[in-house]
């Protein structure tokens, strides 16, 4: 019986992989630019992390962690999102002594025990991208202009949407006064709200907000709005972040019902969606987290951050045309014929791919005669869509030389072994 992948994971085949190469060079020159450094995170960390930091009533720490006990019996999770791995490094090395604030990026898999359906995985790939220890909101808007930035520089901002919101703080004159009126709103409403969301009401309030069922949304276009209740410190830290984002030209939307799935936000939240994906319509989301890095020991800095779902965008980008391979398509294809001129090109191929030339050699079975391996190697080269194949045959050994034929032109002359890298080298190799 044949092994199938775990149900919700998937494979990224070779054709796909290009897309993802481009997304992730253009994700390191974009935040490189804005002087965002490297980490790399362990993909599982103590289960008490995330239940710490995600939040004890999120739908990720109820239902959709991998947790397992390892062989030492301590509890561990597959990590879920990469914020709270970030910040337990960020606090466990001291990167708080230097300047801030601390800017990090890292990339990888995640894993949430979620329903698999188009666009939603067990194991998917975020960016995920962190600046640590300063509020002040032109750090919201430069973070929000950097995420538009890569996905310009991608081709793909004029598809998306920049959403975003305030959720206020934990000041008790600010969101908990919200929620209070929330709650109220929803029991008055209660007999019109799904079962998840009378259930979410009481453990998870904002999080109805969020539900997209026709007969909750109609109670909720009546709900008290969050916007209507920031402090006085929240209300011009989003006016400021507003600000900012128009003197940079970046266009965007209120929505002042985006909340996220996350407990430990406050204030700056942002998702950037699409229509064309269907359900799942966020790109890219985040916000700020100040308190967060107290709350799992570390000093009172402030953070904001957000995660790109890589499979999204990939889906997003155009197929790769065939030119985009060409860089990496071999320019030149040697053909041995026989074992003794086999060995004679295989330091040829190794001197010109360590000059960044792609060579593939063209050993492969013996056929009849020389003449039909030599015609049918050719066949291979133009199939493959070289510039050059060098074909060395017993004849040509004999004399000292090789035959290098321009593919394109069909010419083909000999040219001295002893010279024969450096000569292909002049020829470029490239395709
Ligand atoms: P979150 O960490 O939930 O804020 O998600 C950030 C981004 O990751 C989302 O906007 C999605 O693009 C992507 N994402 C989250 N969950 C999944 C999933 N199960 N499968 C694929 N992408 C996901």
């Amino acid at each position: 019986m044949t092994i199938h992948a775990v149900r919700g994971v998937h494979d990224i085949l070779p054709g796909e992989g290009e897309k993802w190469r481009r997304v992730e060079r253009i994700a390191r020159e974009v935040f490189d630019s804005y002087g965002y450094e490297e980490i790399r995170l362990p993909i599982f960390e103590r289960t008490d992390l995330f239940a710490r930091s995600i939040g004890e009533a999120t739908d990720i720490v109820q239902k959709e962690m991998y947790t397992f006990e390892d062989r030492g019996g301590d509890s561990v999770t597959l990590r879920p999102e990469a914020t709270a791995g970030l910040l337990r490094a960020y606090i466990e090395h001291g990167l708080f002594v230097h300047p801030k604030p601390i800017k990090l990026y890292t990339m990888g898999p995640m894993f949430r025990y979620e329903r698999p359906q188009a666009g939603r995985y067990r194991q998917f790939h975020q960016l995920d991208v962190e600046a640590l220890g300063d509020e002040h909101p032109s750090l919201d808007a430069e973070v929000i202009a950097m995420l538009v930035e890569f996905f310009r520089r991608l081709d793909l901002a004029e598809r998306l949407q920049v959403e975003i919101n305030s959720l206020g703080d934990e000041n008790p004159t600010c969101r908990p006064r919200y929620r209070t009126e929330l709650v109220r709103y929803l029991r008055a409403h209660a007999d019109r709200l799904c079962d998840e969301c009378r259930e979410r009401m009481e453990r998870n309030p904002l999080r109805v907000l969020d539900c997209k069922k026709p007969e909750c949304r109609r109670v909720l276009d009546g709900a008290p709005a969050l916007g209507d209740f920031l402090c006085e410190d929240c209300a011009p830290h989003f006016g400021k972040t507003r600000e900012y984002l128009e003197a940079m030209g970046i266009r965007y939307v209120v929505s002042p019902r985006l909340v996220r799935g996350l407990d430990y936000y406050v204030r700056t939240t942002f998702e950037l969606t699409t229509t064309e994906l269907g359900a799942q319509n966020a790109v890219a989301g985040g916000g700020r987290y100040d308190g967060l890095i107290k709350l799992l020991g570390g000093p009172p800095d402030p953070g904001i951050g957000f995660a790109v779902g890589v499979e999204r965008v990939v889906q997003l980008l155009p197929d790769v045309a065939q030119g985009a391979w060409q860089d990496r398509r071999p320019g030149v294809f040697l053909i041995p014929l026989g074992d003794e001129a086999l060995r004679r090109l295989l330091p040829v191929a190794g001197e010109l791919r360590a000059k960044g030339i792609v060579v593939e050699v063209g050993h492969g079975e013996r056929k009849l005669t020389r003449e039909l391996e030599r015609a049918s190697k050719l066949e291979e080269a133009k199939r493959l869509g070289v510039l050059h194949a060098v074909i060395l045959g017993p004849d040509e050994l004999a004399r000292g030389e090789a035959k290098v034929k321009d593919m394109k032109s069909g010419a083909q002359r000999a040219v001295p072994l002893s010279g024969l890298v450096d000569e292909l080298l002049a020829l470029g190799g490239r395709a």
